[in-house]
């Protein structure tokens, strides 16, 4: 920020130096503010640290007039209840580290405590779940936006593979309600189909990312693995399950040393599954009895 430097109108300015306070560990105070003036200064008392700005009349614009950017208190004070921080001031943040580490997974739990680590500053899980919110909203566009190009999207998609079945349902205003696509070509292809899928908070399934190969091989396994982990990144928090073909094993190892693998048996013949129900329910007693409740035939 600097003297002469204009900002389209008061919340806009307001929100600059907010970021700059949060940056910067230091709390200001209004001194003055209506619609044609705004100062401000440090809440230490006799700290010279100041910064006026004038509205451009006719226009909603801000014009930073005077502005003396030396603190001479000891301002470096940790104020772990930052009183800038909200979700926008912290959301700019956020967005600003995600953009430069884009291959990875980010619960709000982390955001918490990362923010809270480089900031100083206590960000709980509900703050740091709307700065993500916020954060991929500056990354990806609101998801009206998104939604805006879904028409337009499906177009091109059926445009260019005819094979594919879309369909946008909409209500009597136009508005969206829901949509359908099957990737018909797919089974064309006489290949491989690769899936990786996600559960949510919610155990909701959702698909993250679908290939297709000759064949089934570590190799296969591990392009596709190294794919998904320019979207998603590895860490430690981050849980495979899987069938149990060795080459999967292997390329998880490879690609995402730090994921945890789990597996996923099937038994499809009746003496199969007895004989590995018996060994399950003999060393996890207390999950088979949790599954028992559960008809067998499902
Ligand atoms: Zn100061």
């Amino acid at each position: 920020m600097f003297v002469r430097q204009t900002y389209d109108n008061k919340q806009q300015l307001i929100f600059s130096l907010s970021l700059k306070a949060t940056r910067e560990k230091f709390h200001f105070k209004t001194k003055h503010s209506n619609k044609n003036r705004y100062e401000v200064h440090c809440e230490i008392e006799n700290c010279s640290w100041r910064l006026y700005a004038k509205r451009l009349d006719p226009t909603d614009e801000f014009e930073i007039k005077t502005f003396n950017n030396v603190h001479t208190c000891s301002s470096l004070q940790i104020h772990p209840n930052h009183k800038h921080v909200n979700k926008k001031v912290m959301g700019t943040i956020l967005h600003e580290i995600m953009g430069k580490t884009r291959s990875k997974v980010w619960s709000p739990n982390e955001i918490s405590r990362d923010l809270n680590a480089f900031l100083e500053i206590n960000v709980d899980y509900k703050q740091a779940w709307r700065a993500k919110q916020y954060a991929m909203e500056l990354l990806l566009g609101s998801s009206e936006e998104c939604f805006a190009k879904l028409p337009i999207y499906f177009h091109n998609l059926k445009r260019h593979n005819p094979g594919i079945v879309p369909y946008i349902q909409t209500d009597y205003e136009d508005s969206f309600e829901c949509c359908f696509y099957a990737i018909e070509s797919m089974g064309a292809f006489k290949g491989t189909i690769l899936h990786a899928v996600a559960m949510d908070g919610n155990y909701q399934i959702l698909p993250l990312a679908h290939g297709i190969c000759k064949k089934e091989s570590g190799l296969t396994w591990t392009w596709f693995l190294e794919k998904l982990y320019e979207c998603v990144g590895d860490c430690q928090e981050l849980t495979f399950v899987t069938d149990r073909a060795d080459a999967i094993r292997v390329s998880i190892e490879n690609v995402f040393p730090h994921a945890h693998h789990g597996l996923l048996v099937k038994a499809y013949k009746r003496n199969v599954f007895e004989e590995l129900w018996y060994r399950f329910s003999s060393t996890r007693p207390q999950v088979a009895a949790y599954l028992s409740a559960i008809p067998r035939a499902k």
